[in-house]
């Protein structure tokens, strides 16, 4: 039986751009999502995209008996775990349910994987675990911290990963610490859906760009950076995906776990995002200047030597591509996977 690379929340924006990612390349994959925050129809999209070559199992990753069953039913003999929740106002409203989530989703998926003698696994990190960096380009080396309960569970996540592979070196692990992913899928048919208001600027602009929201409210116009707004480290969403597939490749070939950013390096502001959109997609966006968000920094963005080192990867889609193909899914999907 041909082994399987299993996806946990492959339904989600990133997950499901990876899954093409991995398809496109040949490989099988099976998708294990238990849709809190996706839409089924996104399998019809990717099924559009990539024909059969995946299947999928609606559960969650904390029934251990349902991940016994899947990983042996596909022969997986690798993981790409993206499942968890990512909403940082709501972990702070909820801690419980995000350790419960993303802490225990993870331990118990480790704890599968190892019954079933499966070692490798890509980790969905995130810069958040910089916390407010003391230096920009942010490396690997950087000092951890956490300033909410979502980046606490991917730090617990993390040292969870850490010790793992310091006690049995047969577990090959990447941990790819993301930065702002963006964008979409060149088609069109998938790209990121919120539910209900978006917390991340990219889906806001494209809502607000197809006339789902009125205004842009943008955090802050009196931070120490050249035009007061912040600065972040946007990335295309299938250079991501590919990152993710080096990786795997990486675990299989080096033997070897990996810690790395994945972002593309430059620190664009929200002005300069809001002025490319609206420049590469002929729409205004219509924008007001508002206090600064609690919690927000005012520049994050990676150091992206290790990657190209360790990986091979490096980005190559720029912010007007990334502000093009958001525009591209938005328009062609006003209201998301809905209509
Ligand atoms: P997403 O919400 O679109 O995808 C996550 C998927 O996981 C969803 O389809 C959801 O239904 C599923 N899921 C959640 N909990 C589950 C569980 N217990 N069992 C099974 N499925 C479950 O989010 P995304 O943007 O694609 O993010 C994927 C991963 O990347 C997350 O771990 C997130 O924390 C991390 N990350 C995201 C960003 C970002 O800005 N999008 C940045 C850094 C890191
Ligand atoms: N931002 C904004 N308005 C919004 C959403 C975000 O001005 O509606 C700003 C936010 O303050 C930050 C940048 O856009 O400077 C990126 O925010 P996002 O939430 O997308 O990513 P993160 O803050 O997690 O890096």
């Amino acid at each position: 039986m041909t082994p399987s690379i299993l996806i946990t929340g492959g339904a989600g924006y990133i997950g499901s751009h990876t899954a093409v990612a991995l398809m496109e390349a040949g490989h099988k994959v099976v998708i294990l999502d238990n849709l809190c925050n996706s839409d089924a129809r996104v399998l019809d999209r990717l099924r559009r995209l990539a024909g059969n070559a995946f299947e999928f199992e609606q559960g969650d990753v904390r029934d251990a008996a349902l991940l016994d069953r899947v990983l042996a039913r596909h022969a997986v003999n690798s993981v790409i775990h993206f499942a968890g929740l990512k909403a940082v106002g709501e972990s702070v409203a909820q801690p419980l349910r995000y350790f419960d989530n993303n802490v225990g989703g993870t331990f118990s998926l480790l704890q599968a994987m190892e019954r079933a003698d499966v070692r490798h696994m890509v980790f969905s990190s995130s810069a958040t675990v910089y916390g407010d960096p003391e230096q920009v380009p942010i490396p690997e080396t950087a000092p951890l911290k956490a300033t909410n309960p979502y980046g606490r569970t991917k730090l617990v996540c993390e040292d969870m990963l850490r010790d793992l592979q310091r006690a049995d070196p047969r577990w090959k692990i990447a941990m790819l610490r993301y930065f702002n992913p963006v964008g979409a899928h060149p088609s069109g048919l998938i790209g990121e859906a919120p539910s209900g208001a978006p917390n991340n600027l990219m889906p806001y602009i494209a809502q607000v760009a197809v006339g789902q929201r009125d205004c842009l409210n943008i955090f802050g116009d009196d931070y120490p950076t050249p035009d007061g707004t912040g600065v972040r480290d946007y990335i295309h969403v299938m250079d991501l995906a590919r990152g993710h597939l080096a990786a795997l490749e990486q675990l299989a070939k080096r033997q070897q776990s990996i810690t790395v950013n994945l972002g593309t390096g430059a620190g664009i502001s929200v002005k300069q995002l809001v002025e490319t959109f609206a420049r590469v997609t002929g729409r205004p966006i219509a924008h007001r200047y508002v206090a600064r968000r609690a919690g927000d920094v005012a520049v994050c963005y990676a150091d992206t030597t290790l990657a190209r080192a360790t990986l091979g990867w490096q980005a190559e889609h720029d912010i007007a591509r990334m502000c093009e193909d958001a525009w591209r899914w938005q328009s062609m999907n006003p209201t998301g996977y809905t209509n």
